[in-house]
């Protein structure tokens, strides 16, 4: 006879800006967990995604994207981004068709001094041809001979199943680590937060989106509706004029278009507020950072 076993384990999503690593995340979880855009650094939290099976639970880390610290913000982001290097089951070492696998030479490194198993995948095939491809794989094979390689798209939903059951095949026998009945282990209030970041990144340009930071005061669920109060905190003056515009149109157009991704996300009606306030230079500020969730 054989014993039930149940398989638990830790995945950590690791790679450049931009290759895809939240979008993959998303579609391996199910649910939109961590804010996706075309601009580099918005994961700035290690976010976990939970996905329960009766006999696994796959835990996944999305980690913000490794570059070198410009100043105390994105220390504690590389930090997070490096700690995914040493308490993970399994690592997803993700990068594109566009990038040079010889540009990737710091993270290769590391993984080769790690004894953790790797999955390199590749996405954005959808992007190249097979001889390409071909290349690619073959230049990876050199750099990076025991990891497993899969090619995926996550946009076009090309490979991920196989990405799914390599990863449950790697998963080591544990008892589940968190309520089986438990998708994530941030708050709500964490994703309220997300979501407004979200929109600010998409509205404004230049270095505004990185003097924000979010704090969601309220967040009051009743029957039919969500209440929901939040302080979006500005380094200067003049990025508080910014961020509320010609008449407040700026703000306007961001608190609508968060409010109704809120209503998707939650599936409930929100009513949200926004204000803006300033906080002089919370990116060097320790404390602020620490209240703000950054480690
Ligand atoms: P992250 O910074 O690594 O988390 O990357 P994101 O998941 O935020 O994705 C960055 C950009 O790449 C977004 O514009 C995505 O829509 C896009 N993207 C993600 N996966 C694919 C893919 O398979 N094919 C293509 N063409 N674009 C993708
Ligand atoms: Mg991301």
């Amino acid at each position: 006879m054989t014993k039930n076993t149940h398989k638990a384990g830790f995945v950590n999503i690791i790679g450049k800006p931009n290759v895809g690593k939240s979008t993959i995340m998303n579609s391996m979880v199910g649910e939109k967990l961590s804010i996706i855009t075309s601009k580099a650094q918005t994961t700035r939290h290690r976010i976990h995604g939970i996905v329960n099976g009766d006999d696994y639970q796959i835990i996944y880390s999305d980690t913000p994207g490794i570059l070198e610290p410009k100043y105390k913000l994105q220390e504690s982001m590389l930090k997070t981004a490096k700690s995914a290097f040493s308490d993970a089951d399994i690592i997803l070492f993700v990068t594109e068709v566009d990038h040079e696998p010889e540009s990737e030479k710091d993270i290769i490194e590391k993984l080769q001094k790690s004894n953790i198993p790797v999955i390199l995948v590749l996405n954005k095939v959808d992007l190249c041809d097979q001889e390409k491809l071909d290349l690619l794989h073959d230049q990876w094979a050199e750099l990076l001979p025991e990891a497993l390689f899969l090619p995926v798209s996550a946009i076009k939903n090309f490979n991920l199943e196989n990405l799914f059951r390599i990863i449950l095949e790697k998963l080591p026998d544990n008892p589940p680590f968190f309520d089986k009945d438990t998708m994530t282990d941030k708050s709500e209030r964490f994703f309220t937060g997300e979501i407004i970041r979200e929109k600010i990144l998409l509205n404004y340009k230049q270095e505004i989106p990185y003097s924000v930071e979010i704090e969601v005061e309220e967040f009051h669920e009743e029957s039919k509706i969500i209440r929901i109060r939040a302080v979006i905190f500005v380094e200067r003056e003049t990025q508080k004029g910014i961020i509320i515009g010609n008449q407040g149109k700026m703000i306007k157009k961001t608190g609508t278009s968060a409010r109704i991704e809120m209503e998707k996300f939650f599936d409930k009606k929100v009513f949200l507020e926004l204000f803006v306030k300033v906080k002089k230079d919370w990116r060097n500020n320790d404390r602020m950072l620490k209240s703000f969730g950054y480690r």
